[in-house]
């Protein structure tokens, strides 16, 4: 059998290791395992969430609404926007699937920092695309124009904050990078973590209506970060009709599932959730931080739900990593994106207590 070529360029996206490994590996409870690797929130998910899925579960034999009609108006009410611009997907994921699928042909180029969201490499190699990276993992305003200007990529890539590394852009930079594009580029702006950056500093707050007006900007949040709904996979895009109307023709009828459909609208319901969750995670990322100094380890700020702790030469992120795997702390190893580096989703407090007693152990 002979496999589309472009499949040739691609690697499989690493997910962050899932409990069960831990416990099948390592003989250890599943009770017991830590999991700082995926960032979820370590809260779970709204209580009145929880309790809708529940008392839905009988409605598991219906499809969704198609229309999606109740989740858009929860969010166009949230972000002051209308129904027609936004899109709904199983994660953002799969938003941005719509957006490589509908725009890139092969041999176009997509433009990205130097570290960042795995999946824009994943989704865009397997339209044949070629990928373009700044030099600096950070979004630097002058990099991001001039490999513009030299590539003219399709698509641009705004991860802020970023994954996997915590920094974010201001506003202001991102819109003098949209500036900068002509309306045959789309920029893409993934707020995965706006909810974290938005509570730590406003200059770093980017809301849809922000960039509504812009006919080549697509706004893209999640219900799977803030609001502890990783599992039932819920995304959306918020964007001018147009951009919208075309996304939605690379759209799978009943994309997300009842269920999931139903957690979307009642998480909308309790913002208060949301913000308990952002006060908790403020408080112990101060210890992350405290911590870092402690074992002289440096870390890069954070405006995320994790930390990323930057490793001198004498320390291996591999090694540090599975020497906490096998205590049963799952994290996130950077080595893949070629940094001596990890990233730790921000736990509960029980959870860091039990982080920081290993990690002092295993860094010397
Ligand atoms: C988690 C994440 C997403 C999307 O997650 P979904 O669960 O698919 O909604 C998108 N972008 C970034 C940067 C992320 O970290």
């Amino acid at each position: 059998m002979k496999f589309n070529d472009s499949l040739k360029e691609i690697k499989i996206y690493e997910a962050g290791k899932p409990i069960e490994l831990v416990v099948r590996e390592f003989g250890i409870d599943a009770k017991d395992v830590v999991k700082l690797a995926s960032n979820e929130n370590p809260k779970g998910c709204s209580p009145k969430v929880a309790k809708a899925i529940a008392d839905n579960a009988h409605r598991a034999y219906l499809y969704p609404d198609d229309s999606m009609f109740e989740l858009k108006d929860a969010l166009s009410s949230k972000f002051s926007e209308k129904n027609e611009n936004i899109i709904i997907g199983a994660g953002s994921d799969q938003v941005l699937e719509f957006i490589s699928r509908a725009l890139l042909n092969p041999n176009d180029s997509v433009l990205m920092s130097k570290v960042t969201f795995a999946m824009y490499e994943i989704y865009a190699k397997q339209m044949g695309a070629k990928i373009v990276r700044t030099p600096s993992y950070q979004h630097i305003v002058e990099e991001f124009i001039e490999a513009y200007r030299r590539d003219r990529p399709k698509i641009i890539y705004l991860c802020t904050p970023n994954n996997p590394t915590g920094d974010a852009t201001s506003k202001e930079d991102v819109l003098k990078i949209i500036d900068a594009v002509e309306e045959e580029t789309l920029v893409v702006v993934d707020g995965a973590y706006m909810e974290y950056a938005s509570a730590k500093d406003k200059r770093y707050a980017i809301e849809p209506n922000d960039l509504i007006e812009f006919p080549n900007v697509i706004y893209l949040g999640t219900f799977s970060k803030a609001y502890g709904l990783g599992g039932m996979r819920v995304g959306y895009g918020i964007a001018n009709r147009t951009l919208i109307g075309q996304l939605y023709k690379m759209r799978p009828p009943f994309n997300i599932t009842t269920l999931s459909l139903i957690a979307g609208i009642e998480a909308c319901k309790d913002e208060e959730f949301v913000t308990e969750s952002i006060a908790l995670h403020r408080q112990e990322i101060k210890r992350y931080e405290e911590f870092a100094k402690e074992i002289g380890v440096e870390y890069i700020d954070s405006y995320t739900n994790f930390i990323t702790y930057l490793f001198n030469n004498n320390m291996d992120s591999t090694d540090i990593s599975d020497k906490l795997l096998k205590e049963g702390v799952i994290i996130r190893n950077l080595a893949s994106y070629g940094m001596n580096a990890v990233r730790i989703t921000i736990g509960t407090k029980e959870q860091n207590d039990k982080l920081f007693s290993i990690l002092r152990r295993v860094v010397v």
